[in-house]
């Protein structure tokens, strides 16, 4: 077991001035809190923060994350509370110990684990908004899968599975590759006992003969590149386990016919010594076709450069080789090489390449920090700005864009669960659908056979999907509106003539009347009518047209309808996305321009414009509502009435028609109701332009001697 004095000579190695204090204190509290804890290896709990301190020494990470090392158990598992550490140990330490303790409780279902595992990974990454707690998380999962053996079966299976899926690509991501060897090595060995023990077995068999092959060729290349006299360094080694395996299945190879479990490498110091190099290779052994790569020609979007060829070497078998500089192989070494896209088929972005380079760089040369206002700025970092990623009820993970809400989830589940999307919970309580979804949230949808998609949403929504969904869906909405909007108008308009109009729907004489308006199907005959562009009695006509009773019945139809269509150039409201539709306002609630307003379908007449504070309005069904908008002509006037109550007294009537025609609204009626002894209730019905218009005469009204209140009343 590693001794605290071990981690602080590890740390005082390469950073002489650290201030050891921290740590003292860190080991002493985990020291105390972990009392009389044992793991199942049998050792006391202690050597585990103590392993894990020493792997973040071993990568020369800074005092503080060793500390949070020596602490990163300790809210999970014992009484310690983040109050307590915040006390002790300060706010960032703090930070990073929750961090930790927050990525061990995310749940992931196995079940699910290989298909989502870059969704795990990204949302793991996108947890640590410190890039230490990641490192922390990754010395724990290696300390743990060094003793793995004291777990049952089933438990390391499980474990190694999860660490092959999640942890190793994330160590390699972050480019410490000799975590990820490990990581996939131990992995390997529990997962595929017999496959591993066949490997090493055949290594360990070939060992002494592989080490005078390597020996061997290495003498070659060096002899030749001497001859030319370029100074360079040959190294040659065996794959680890797990790749020689990968390779084993992707080339479906048998051990004894792999030839590239060896691979060599040859470094050397300029670029135009690489080319001369790989001449003089291809001039000592016969490259094979199409297996030569130029990567300093052109090099792979994650700045990974090196010339890649295979030969047949000496005894007949293939060699890989890869010819590289100094500085291009510590660019692969240091992980922006990232095996991450390369293997993975993946296309590195900038962005991330700039990312992971640094994190690289904090782990290599962190003694290059010295100002810790530079350090924890390039520690806190945020991987993923631009995506959230939450859990739906079964543990799945989906990405979204930051900023998205429930209904955008609802929409990525499926069409229809956005199209009936209800109401949500976020984590078990209940959240208004404008919520914004955070990294980590279980989101929980609920949908109901009558809900519908609101225009409202349109105002949060963030995907494209939901957004063009909701559109779609106020689209064909209106489109149904006008169609039974406008049968209602066909339909009574028929009745007039004595005619059944769902009768003749499928008629001869109906089908030629379609194509008379140029429509291809009924449907949009119909919508066209409740659209306003065709009135039911053009069709009336068409079907049967005679003149005489024709008149009579224009006439009744003018009647009724013609009232409202008089009015139109001025009707002063637009139904929205429709053009041309029959407007009239509802007596009850005398709408205003300024007032909020609403539209019902009308039986038969088009759409009937209430105040949405209306209570006739209220009481109609919600599918007869449609939206409208005011839409004035700033010569309109609209009528409106108003309660004065005052003192009866001479001259009052007088005062208040004046004050009412000197503020530019007409008088359209009038009359009084007295009340008790001395009061008097004066009723009017004004002209006015709009709200504010009649606030003005309403104000002025008050101010008029012995009115006791003025208000708008509904009709
Ligand atoms: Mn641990």
């Amino acid at each position: 077991m590693i001794r605290i004095n071990d981690i602080i000579d590890k740390i005082t190695s390469y950073f002489p001035d650290a201030d050891l204090d921290i740590i003292d204190r860190a080991y002493i509290y985990s020291a105390r809190v972990h009392d009389g804890q044992v793991r199942l290896s049998g050792e006391s709990y202690l050597s585990h923060p103590l392993e894990v301190a020493g792997i973040l020494a071993d990568m020369k990470l800074d005092v503080i994350s060793v500390a949070s090392g020596l602490l990163h158990d300790v809210i999970e598992d014992t009484h310690a509370t983040a109050e307590e550490i915040n006390a002790m140990f300060g706010e960032e330490i703090t930070h990073i110990v929750s961090g930790v303790t927050k990525l061990s409780a995310l749940p992931f279902s196995s079940s699910s684990q290989a298909r989502q595992a870059e969704s795990i990974r990204k949302m793991i990454l996108a947890m640590a908004d410190d890039i230490r707690v990641i490192l922390i998380k990754l010395a724990d999962r290696l300390h743990n899968m060094r003793t793995l053996e004291f777990h049952s079966e089933k438990k390391r299976i499980k474990i190694a599975q999860e660490t092959i899926d999640i942890y190793a690509p994330i160590a390699a991501r972050l480019g410490i590759y000799w975590i990820k060897k490990e990581l996939e090595d131990t992995s390997f060995m529990y997962l595929q006992p017999e496959e591993y023990s066949k490997i090493e077995s055949y290594v360990n068999r070939d060992r002494e003969e592989g080490e005078k092959y390597i020996e061997t060729v290495k003498s070659f290349i060096q002899k030749k590149m001497d001859e030319h006299n370029l100074k360079c360094e040959v190294l040659g080694r065996y794959k680890y386990f797990y790749s020689i395996y990968k390779k084993m299945i992707s080339q479906n190879l048998e051990f004894e016919e792999l030839y590239d479990i060896i691979a060599f490498r040859i470094i050397l110091d300029t670029m135009p010594q690489c080319y001369e190099a790989l001449g003089l290779i291809h001039a000592l052994w016969k490259p094979v076709a199409k297996k030569f790569k130029d990567y300093i020609g052109v090099p792979k979007a994650n700045m990974y450069q090196a010339l890649h060829t295979t030969v047949i070497g000496p005894f007949g078998e293939r060699i890989e080789i890869q010819i590289r500089t100094r500085e291009m192989d510590k660019v692969a070494k240091s992980g922006i090489a990232a095996h991450w896209s390369y293997k993975e088929g993946r296309r590195f972005d900038d962005k991330m390449t700039k990312i992971f380079s640094w994190i690289q760089n904090l782990v290599e040369h962190q003694e290059d920090f010295r100002d810790p206002d530079e350090f924890l700025e390039n520690v806190r970092i945020d991987l993923f700005p631009d995506d959230v990623y939450v859990y739906t009820p079964r543990g799945e993970i989906k990405s979204l864009p930051r900023g998205a809400t429930p209904v955008d989830f609802a929409f990525l589940i499926h069409t229809e669960v956005g199209n009936q999307c209800a109401g949500a919970k976020v984590n078990g309580r209940i959240v208004p659908l404008q919520y914004e979804l955070k990294t980590g949230d279980t989101v929980e949808i609920f949908t109901s056979k009558k809900g519908h998609p609101s225009k409202d949403w349109l105002n949060f929504v963030k995907t494209v999907k939901a957004r063009s969904r909701i559109r779609q869906w106020i689209k064909i909405q209106e489109k149904e509106r006008s169609i039974s909007l406008g049968r209602e108008m066909c339909e009574k308009a028929f009745r007039k003539y004595r005619l059944n109009f769902n009768a003749l729907l499928k008629s001869e004489e109906m089908h030629k009347v379609v194509e008379h308006f140029g429509f291809k199907h009924i449907d949009d005959l119909i919508a066209s009518v409740g659209y306003g562009k065709i009135t039911p009695l053009q069709i009336v006509r068409k079907i049967t047209p005679k003149p005489d009773e024709e008149k009579e019945h224009e006439s009744l139809f003018n009647k009724i309808i013609g009232r409202v269509r008089k009015k139109k150039p001025s009707e002063g409201v637009v139904v929205k996305g429709v053009d041309d539709i029959l407007i009239k306002f509802g007596k009850c609630c005398q709408p205003v321009p300024g007032d909020p307003i609403t539209g019902y379908i009308t039986r038969g007449y088009g759409v009937t414009v209430h105040r949405t504070s209306c209570i006739n309005a209220l009481k109609m069904s919600p599918e007869r509502q449609i939206d409208v908008e005011w839409n004035i002509d700033i010569n309109d006037t609209y009528p409106v009435k108003i309660r004065i109550r005052s003192y009866d007294r001479v001259g009052l009537l007088a005062d208040i028609t004046a004050n009412i025609s000197k503020n530019g609204a007409n008088i359209l009626s009038a009359h009084t109701e007295t009340r008790e002894s001395k009061i008097v209730d004066i009723y009017f019905t004004l002209a006015v332009k709009n709200t504010e218009h009649l606030k003005r005469v309403l104000s002025a009204i008050r101010k008029i001697k012995h009115i006791q209140g003025v208000k708008r009343i509904d009709a």
